[in-house]
């Protein structure tokens, strides 16, 4: 069986784009979460606007590059930049996806409620909603009681 039937002509076009670049496709918006660069490209794709996204296989393998990176480069076509920037302006971003990944339920160290808010930078201050504790979720997993 030959190996080309494995691609599609978009996949082969991407790839070559990433590698030398495309002077017709212009960078619409950077995305730090590889989610929301996703989401963002199903709703124009959905809109018939040809996009793809730029190193989102290497920050997919490691986070810490996103940032030297500048995220995860969403490119239209030069001709489509308005029209994809209003329809992007319409869809709600920010949201992320809770639970990506391996994902331990945090239980209050006082009451063992499951009813936790997350708050703060980072999302590592903790708030049980039965009984009023909070406190700071430390790397390791363990509680610390916030002063
Ligand atoms: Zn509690």
């Amino acid at each position: 069986m030959p190996l080309f039937v494995l691609f599609d002509t978009r996949l082969v076009s991407r790839i070559i784009s990433t590698i030398v670049g495309d002077p017709e496709f212009v960078i619409l918006r950077q995305f730090r979460d590889l989610q929301d660069a996703d989401l963002a490209k199903s709703a124009l794709e959905s809109a018939d606007f040809e996009c793809y996204l730029r190193d989102d296989m290497t920050i997919g393998m490691n986070w810490g590059w996103s940032y030297a990176l500048g995220g995860v480069k969403l490119l239209v076509r030069k001709e489509d930049v308005d029209g994809a920037r209003q329809l992007l302006d319409q869809i709600p971003t920010g949201f992320n996806v809770e639970g990506v990944g391996e994902y331990k339920q945090p239980r209050c160290p006082q009451c063992q409620s499951l009813t936790i808010f997350f708050e703060g930078l980072g999302g590592r201050q903790r708030h049980c909603q039965s009984c009023g504790h909070a406190w700071e979720e430390s790397d390791d997993g363990s509680s610390q009681k916030t002063p």
